[in-house]
């Protein structure tokens, strides 16, 4: 009816609870408990949903667990189909749970649809690896005797994963862990818990067509960080896939090493990028702003710090305030939008405090004002900023998470490198240059000591086949692509005598 398109609010939840129904997450979910959902587009309630107390974890972990004992004698590549179903469900539901991270986590409608496709994109990686997971044939110094290493199952896989990539996180761990012969616990992020529903909903799918998947192979955990210690703390769980702020990571870290079960840790980015006098302009200005104000500065691989040579600083800034001033800010789900709203208010304030610091710093921020606040109150809208600043100082050394951009010259390469690296984080990098020595040097092993090093396109939009992650505070996880399975599996070196001696190794002599 006309009123009801006239209230927005109303309108998001309605369309949210369509679309949950659509993947299979019925409307009587949506209003039984005390977390309330709101989309960061208008501020909207779209969901109460009841969270997990800590014996529905526990019994959660249980059944994780038994699942594994199962699915652990299961034929990898037979594993691997019901990742194919997997994936075959997400590409039939890719518009509807595209649409559901829009509303729920406020990306543009592009990036909600592609991150969908990074799901299908692992799905079909983890298909082919499960007739894969190599092990090694190693020459052995004793005669008649065979050694090799092989890859086993692990276990029950807890998965804890942040607001901005809502769903894709889950499916980078899970498509792999499925096929290596675990079972996962997925606690999403308690900002984004409905497209978890929706994922979890899809999977249900998925093994029900596959016939003879173990109950409990994927379980869902949905409240705050209280149901994420849980899931950290027990034994049944040998290893958690942590995604989030730094913060969290150091505490998650600390308590898996003290039951010495294994982390795999994603954590916060700050991202740099270099441009060399003989960069090309048009493409630096088209990747800075991409990866600069793309999904509203809320990636992990987000350009946070950029270095210009000193001979292009002017005209690079001048590019820049335009390209900035063009960016159209607003409602995610309509067409001309390129960057949504920031998830909630703490974000806005976050930010407005880091732009408060840089001009205390020394610095001159252009841009970063709330924008649209009389159509959406309750949202917060900005417009991404610029800080042109004179040093690295303290607040371009942390990061916030949101569309600032800090910009600083420099004058030789050596100098760029060591400010670029002299940050605690290491996730992402990128230098543009059209000199072979400088790209090769960045790429070095006296470069970016980042986890990605990229030549000539931004650091953020990694595709699924390279390990993804990074080094220093950002935690050393590798997730996703190249050997990343292997976190996923427990390594057994094997040695074998065919023969008819017991020869020692080192040359022992232990005759009776
Ligand atoms: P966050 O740290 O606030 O929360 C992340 C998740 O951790 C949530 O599910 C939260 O409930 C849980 N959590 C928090 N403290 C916990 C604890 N002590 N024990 C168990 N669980 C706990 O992060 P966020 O605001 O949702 O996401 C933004 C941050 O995530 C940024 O720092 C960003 O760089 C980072 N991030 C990193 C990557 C990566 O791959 N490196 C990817 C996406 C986001």
């Amino acid at each position: 009816s006309a009123s009801i398109a006239a209230d927005p609010a109303h309108s998001l939840a309605a369309e949210a609870t369509g679309l949950l129904a659509r993947l299979g997450v019925p409307p009587e979910k949506l209003k039984a408990g005390s977390l309330e959902v709101r989309s960061p587009i208008d501020g909207s309630l779209l969901a109460r949903l009841q969270t997990h107390t800590v014996a529905d974890v526990q019994a959660a972990i249980e059944r994780a667990h038994r699942a594994f004992l199962s699915w652990r004698e299961v034929p990898a590549p037979r594993r691997g189909e019901l990742v194919r179903l997997l994936g075959e469900e997400l590409r039939a539901h890719k518009s509807e749970l595209g649409r559901l991270v829009s509303l729920e986590a406020g990306k543009i409608l592009q990036e909600g649809l592609g991150e969908v496709q990074e799901m299908i994109d692992i799905c079909d990686f983890a298909v082919g690896l499960s007739r894969q997971l190599y092990g090694l044939t190693i020459a052995t110094e004793r005669p008649g005797h065979a050694m090799r290493e092989s890859w086993h199952p692990l276990g029950a896989v807890g998965i804890i994963s942040a607001f901005n990539f809502p769903v894709a996180v889950w499916s980078w761990n899970a498509a792999l862990a499925l096929v290596a012969g675990d079972s996962v616990i997925w606690k999403p992020s308690e900002k984004t818990p409905l497209t978890a529903l929706a994922t979890q909903a899809l999977f249900e799918r998925a093994a029900e067509r596959f016939g003879t998947a173990p109950d409990g192979l994927s379980e869902l955990i949905v409240g705050n960080r209280t149901v994420g210690e849980v899931l950290v703390d027990d034994r049944r769980v040998p290893l958690v896939s942590a995604t989030g702020s730094t913060q969290m990571g150091r505490a998650v870290g600390q308590r898996l090493a003290a039951r010495f079960a294994r982390a795999l840790l994603e954590l916060g980015g700050n991202n740099g990028m270099i441009v060399c006098p003989s960069a090309d302009l048009d493409l630096a200005v088209r990747a800075i702003l991409f990866a600069a104000v793309g999904t509203a500065g809320q990636r992990c691989t987000t350009l946070r710090r950029l270095f210009i040579h000193q001979s292009l600083y002017q005209p690079l800034i001048d590019r820049l305030v335009r390209a900035y001033d063009a960016v159209s800010v607003g409602n995610p789900l309509e067409a001309p939008t390129l960057v949504g709203p920031l998830i909630d208010r703490d974000a806005f304030e976050r930010m407005q405090q880091a732009l408060s610091d840089a001009r205390a710093e020394g610095g001159t921020v252009i841009g970063g004002e709330r924008l649209l606040a009389d159509r959406y109150p309750d949202a917060y809208y900005v417009r991404p900023a610029l800080a042109l600043m004179p040093a690295q100082s303290a607040v371009v050394r942390r990061e916030t998470f949101a569309p600032i951009l800090y910009v600083l010259s420099y004058g030789e390469l050596s100098e760029a490198i060591h400010l670029h690296n002299d940050v605690p984080q290491g996730l992402s990098s990128s230098i543009f240059t059209t000199d072979l020595r400088e790209a090769e040097r960045f790429l070095s092993a006296t470069g970016s000591d980042c986890g990605i090093a990229n030549v000539n396109i931004g650091p953020s939009g990694a595709e699924i086949g390279g390990a993804f992650g990074g080094e220093k505070e950002t935690g050393g996880g590798r997730e996703s692509g190249s050997d990343a399975w292997k976190t996923y599996m427990r390594r057994a070196t094997n040695t074998i005598n065919y023969s008819h001696e017991l020869p020692l190794a080192q040359g022992i002599q232990f005759a009776i």
